[in-house]
């Protein structure tokens, strides 16, 4: 099985991703966290993607087609994989699209969350990340609430881009470049739409009910 799960940032892709892909076991490939690990490695791809980053904006569309190239080609991909966090532009679907079938492959289904946009704004401003096991939480209103990974005990951090200037830019850059996406999927009769308020579980019930 080949997804690709849309959504604007904060709309619950990364936990949904994880939640699908260990039902299908399928590969999970967020551009998004490969991306920090290529930071924090201060790799070239990594130094040249973080002066992109920093701001909110696109890292260009020819270094993530690059990245993509080399992944899907890998055994982990083999029994499928869930895309999340890209493509994000419609260069980056239609290079995808031709990437694919170069393989003989193709893309089953577009999931698209859709959450509305004071719900992204809260969610993203009280996201923080463990250091140590990755997983996502939120710390829901005051700052002190939580310090500890409710999972691992591990330190918690703030993404550099989940700061209230950034998340506008990020929204913004959402609905000019990644929201056309929709239409693009749709128009393939590749899309399911998903309502992605109410708890995690609610959500991927919806999803899973659909695939
Ligand atoms: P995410 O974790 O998906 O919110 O991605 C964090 C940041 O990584 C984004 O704001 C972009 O700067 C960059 N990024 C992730 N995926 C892509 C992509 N497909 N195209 C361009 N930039 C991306």
């Amino acid at each position: 099985m080949r997804l690709i799960l849309l959504g604007a940032p904060g709309a619950g892709k990364g936990t949904q991703a994880k939640n699908i892909v260990s039902k299908y076991d399928i590969a999970h490939i967020s551009t998004g966290d490969i991306l920090r690990d290529e930071v924090k490695n201060n790799t070239d791809l990594g130094i040249k993607a973080n002066e992109y980053m920093k701001e909110g904006k696109l890292v260009p569309d020819e270094l993530i087609i690059k990245m993509i190239s080399n992944i899907i080609v890998k055994d982990s991909s083999k029994n499928g994989f869930l895309m999340d966090g890209f493509p994000r532009t419609l260069v980056q679907a239609e290079k995808f699209d031709e990437m694919l079938a170069g393989h003989g492959l193709s893309i089953n289904k577009v999931v698209n969350i859709s959450v509305d946009n004071v719900r992204l704004l809260k969610r993203l401003t009280s996201r923080r990340v463990c250091s140590s096991c990755n997983n996502t939480c939120s710390i829901n209103g005051s700052e002190d609430s939580i310090m500890q990974c409710p999972s691992c005990g591990g330190e918690l951090y703030r993404r550099k881009d989940d700061r209230e200037e950034v998340i506008r830019h990020r929204l913004e850059v959402y609905q000019q470049q990644t929201r056309p996406l929709i239409e693009y999927y749709r128009e393939k009769g590749l899309l399911i739409e998903v309502d992605g308020s109410g708890s995690e579980a609610e959500v991927t019930e919806r999803i899973l009910s659909t695939l």
